[in-house]
């Protein structure tokens, strides 16, 4: 009887470590560097120490200490230097097509999404919602801290000055950014992928073979990665 008991404890541990290696090679899959996995070997070679394909969604975190290389627009927000060039020929020809975008949100350190997160909170408990009920919905639209892409640098929520450039510039995303290397990261139906609702204004850089890509299969950057 001992002994059953004993072998039942054996597999349940061995099942639960299982679990954490998995899901920490899911993570690392994607990621830049991807620390030292002992799964490590089976990582695609695509996917190692690109910067532009790092993973992070509801699932997968940044990676820890991560600091991008940031640059300061003109309006304050900032984003990844790297992606300067490519973002700022984006918005020069939308501008050339009579649009008016500008950045709304770029980089954000934890301590801005926490703060976002709060706020949402605080929002809807003004609405009287109870707490636990509160913090359940507020995850729904806002990315836990540390799990949000905005902490990359990589990400920016693109708006136009004007309300009635709003739509035409979201179009006009949808069918030019990934000559420029970004990518509609929450497109319309693959809620159930991205775990995020349809977003027509975060946009994610990848670099333009990826951007391309991913056009052509019409999926998201989880299905590119082959871990959705
Ligand atoms: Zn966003």
């Amino acid at each position: 009887m001992n002994k059953k008991r004993n072998l039942t404890k054996y597999l349940l541990c061995g099942a639960v470590v299982l679990l954490i290696l998995a899901s920490a090679a899911f993570c690392g899959m994607a990621r830049v560097g991807g620390g030292s996995s002992v799964f490590s070997f089976l990582r695609s070679p695509r996917y190692q120490d690109d910067w532009r394909l790092v993973l992070v969604n509801g699932d997968c975190a940044l990676p820890k200490s991560f600091a991008p290389p940031l640059l300061t627009l003109t309006n304050g927000e900032r984003v990844d230097e790297r992606i300067y060039p490519d973002l700022q020929r984006m918005f020069d020809d939308a501008r050339a097509a009579g649009l008016s975008p500008f950045v709304r949100a770029g980089y954000r350190s934890t301590e801005d999404q926490e703060r976002i997160m709060e706020n949402r909170v605080d929002a809807l408990l003004r609405e009287g919602w109870p707490e636990k009920a509160a913090r359940k919905e507020a995850r729904r639209t806002v990315a836990r801290p540390g799990y949000s892409e905005h902490q990359l640098g990589l990400a920016v929520d693109v708006n136009a000055h004007t309300s009635e450039d709003e739509w035409r510039l979201y179009e006009w995303l949808s069918a030019n950014a990934w000559r420029y290397g970004f990518i509609l990261r929450y497109p319309q139906g693959a809620e159930a992928v991205t775990g995020i609702d349809y977003e027509p204004w975060h946009y994610r850089y990848v670099g333009p073979d990826a951007a391309r890509a991913i056009r052509e299969t019409g999926g998201t950057l989880e299905e590119y990665l082959g871990v959705a």
